[in-house]
């Protein structure tokens, strides 16, 4: 048992340093932004191709980039006398003001003790939004909101309820429709009856185009069939796997119209910014 002991202290101490090294090699390929040169639009994409789980690639990027604003927290990561857990807890509330205190308490209090501290002077930061299965089709969802916010959805509840009385679930779900049906360019573009337009547009060169952009550089049925196509979705390919933003998007012409290229449907395609920003600037 005492060989295995060792082997323990001694992995236990190589995993801690790696953590610790992982870091500071993260925040120098982020300052850098060495991350595009290598064909990802972001960190995060990144460090999850080296194999990490989303959430440690998210909590490593997070305490990464807040260590270089606050020099005490890089320090006591470095001197691995801090958690990668306690430091991804405290970097909400930290800043280089505070960092003494909060630095102090990630360094000896339990994760549980450090949340109940964040809670108590922070009320707001206290619940952090969660998704949970409950069953396989039921998601049990924890979110802090406030008062104002919870009499608006009363208010909406009250629209609701007609025969019976509606419940928060079947309120947010009459939300969700709602704004959807308003919002969602899938749903505009199913609605437009247009058919595909097969002819050329002419258009003012707009080439970094919006998706929100104005009707006279893209015409409504056009704009419909790209997001029909794309279903709204970046569809830049890295190491075989399409990018799965479906944020932040923009219209790109694959042949820019200072090169002839045209704006039709064939020509047209969506892309989420990074991937936009890296065609265009290659960074
Ligand atoms: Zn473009
Ligand atoms: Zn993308």
């Amino acid at each position: 048992m005492k060989t295995l002991h060792e082997k323990a202290v001694a992995f236990a101490k190589t995993y801690l340093k790696s953590e610790s090294d992982l870091i500071l090699v993260l925040q120098e390929i982020d300052r850098r932004k060495g991350y595009r040169e290598l064909g990802f639009k972001s960190l995060f994409e990144y460090a999850r191709s080296l194999g990490l789980s989303e959430s440690v690639a998210y909590n490593l990027i997070v305490v990464a980039r807040k260590a270089l604003e606050v020099p005490t927290l890089q320090e006591r990561l470095q001197a691995q006398e801090i958690t990668l857990s306690n430091a991804r807890t405290i970097t909400s509330v930290l800043n280089s003001a505070n960092q003494e205190k909060w630095i102090e308490k990630a360094c000896t209090l339990s994760k549980r003790e450090l949340e109940k501290e964040i809670a108590k002077e922070f009320p707001e930061k206290s619940v952090p939004e969660t998704t949970r299965y409950l069953a396989e089709n039921r998601v049990e969802l924890r979110l802090g909101i406030s008062e104002a916010l919870l009499k608006k959805l009363k208010r909406i509840q009250d629209l609701e309820s007609k025969q019976d009385a509606a419940s928060l679930e079947q309120t947010l779900e009459a939300m969700a429709e709602s704004y959807l049906s308003k919002h969602d360019p899938i749903e505009k573009a199913k609605r437009a009856r247009k058919p595909v337009p097969e002819q050329v547009f002419s258009t003012t060169p707009a080439v970094h185009a919006h998706l929100n952009t104005r009707k006279r550089f893209y015409p409504a049925p056009l704009k419909h069939a790209v997001h029909l196509r794309d279903q709204v979705q970046c569809t830049h390919v890295t190491h075989n796997k399409r990018c799965t933003e479906r944020r932040w998007l923009d219209i790109h012409h694959k042949k820019p119209l200072s090169q002839g290229g045209q704006t039709t449907l064939d020509n047209l395609t969506t892309l989420c910014r990074g991937h936009h920003r890296l065609l265009h600037h290659g960074r």
